[in-house]
């Protein structure tokens, strides 16, 4: 019997088109001998929409933006859980629907457990971290806060709430002036593909850094600035996960902002990075470690910074749901560790079904 495997895609964030190449590339490379793919597609405005089953691969993305109406197709129940009464909510029903579901989607509500949640409810099998580490990797503050209980080292960094702000400013100014210092990095704690980042020089640029950052979230975080390089580990696995070789990112601007990554692709991908055998195997010990600080599942990507003027290296961040196309860092981490990206679509599906079966 073959797996029946939901797909996940489009969605409301500025990702959407990323998310729409993503699927069309795991579309192809399912082996549909073993897999029957039932499509799931996210429009801009948040509305599901399902249609006929994928049994060919699609060559358009375009074919990819499903119209049909949710109620001829719709297995999922998450529809209904927002106000669609026509379909059926019987999750015996579901679970003989799709036997797992892959989420292709980034950002807020694909990869900070907000989705997950709903898919643990409707007990399915997802690809991918669970609630808690999804959630984690989407919150900055807190990410560094299970880093540091791991000893992994980290910039100095310091938070504050947009309330904080507006009641003592001046507090707050001291504050960075002296722990943190210029320039330093701006970034709202919970969102991702640099979106709302600003690297600040001085304290005019500071003030405007911080109030561009509260304009997407109400916590903001601050970090000591590091001229370095970003190294970039993949891993895969449940409660006995692997790293994969290392990888280099040379952004073409100043730091590796949304234009950087999505609209230029002038930045260079170096595969595998040229480091020595020694700072390789610490980073992939760093990443597990950092992978089990957020009890990771399924996948990351974990990001470290490597500072050029001594080498020291600093965990940045960790990516719960990577890039996904076939060009992006993390499938070629693993096709450069053996692994191809077949393969590794293989892999992910039976550690979804492997860590439902284990909550059983
Ligand atoms: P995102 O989750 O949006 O990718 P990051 O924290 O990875 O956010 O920051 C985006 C980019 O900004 C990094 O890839 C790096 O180029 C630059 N950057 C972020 N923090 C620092 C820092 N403390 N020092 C130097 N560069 C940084
Ligand atoms: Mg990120
Ligand atoms: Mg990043």
């Amino acid at each position: 019997k073959k797996i029946k495997v939901g797909l996940v895609y489009g969605g409301k964030s500025g990702e959407h088109e990323v998310s729409l190449q993503t699927a069309l590339a795991v579309i192809k490379a399912f082996d549909l001998s073993k897999y029957e793919i039932q499509p799931f597609y996210i429009t801009k405005e948040g509305e599901w929409r399902t249609g006929a089953e994928l049994t060919a691969p699609v060559e358009n993305i375009s074919l990819l933006k499903f119209e049909a109406n949710t109620q001829e197709g719709a297995v999922l129940p998450i529809p209904s859980l927002f106000g669609d009464q026509s379909i059926s909510t019987d999750s015996q029903q579901v679970a003989s629907k799709v036997d797992v579901v892959l989420p292709l989607l980034h950002g807020t509500f694909g990869e900070d457990g907000t989705i997950q949640g709903l898919f643990e409810m409707a007990n399915i099998p997802y690809v991918g971290a669970g609630v808690l580490a999804s959630a984690v990797g989407m919150d900055k503050v807190t990410m560094k806060k299970l880093f540091a209980h791991e000893q992994l080292p980290q910039v100095v960094y310091r938070h504050f709430t947009r309330r904080q702000w507006e009641k003592d400013r001046p507090f707050f100014l001291m504050e960075i002036e002296v722990s943190v210092g210029y320039p330093c990095f701006v970034k709202p704690a919970n969102l991702g593909s640099s979106v709302g980042i600003s690297k600040a020089r001085n304290r005019e640029e500071f003030i405007e850094a911080v109030e561009f950052a509260f304009r997407y979230d109400r916590k903001v975080i601050v970090e000591e600035n590091v001229e370095a390089r970003e190294l970039e580990v993949s891993v895969l696995g449940n409660d006995d996960p692997r790293a994969s070789v290392v990888g280099e990112i040379v952004s073409s601007n100043e730091f590796y902002d949304y234009k950087a990554k999505y609209i230029d692709g002038k930045s260079a991908m170096v595969i595998p990075a040229d480091i020595s055998h020694e700072t390789a195997a610490k980073l992939q010990e760093m990443a597990l470690r950092a992978y089990h600080a957020i009890d990771g599942s399924g996948l990351a990507r974990m990001d470290f910074f490597m500072r050029k003027s001594d080498g020291h290296i600093y965990i940045n961040e960790v990516n719960t749901m990577p890039g996904f196309t076939p060009f992006s860092m993390y499938p070629l981490l693993w096709q450069e560790s053996g692994l191809s990206y077949q393969e590794l679509l293989d892999q992910l599906i039976s550690l979804a079904v492997e860590r439902h079966a284990e909550k059983q």
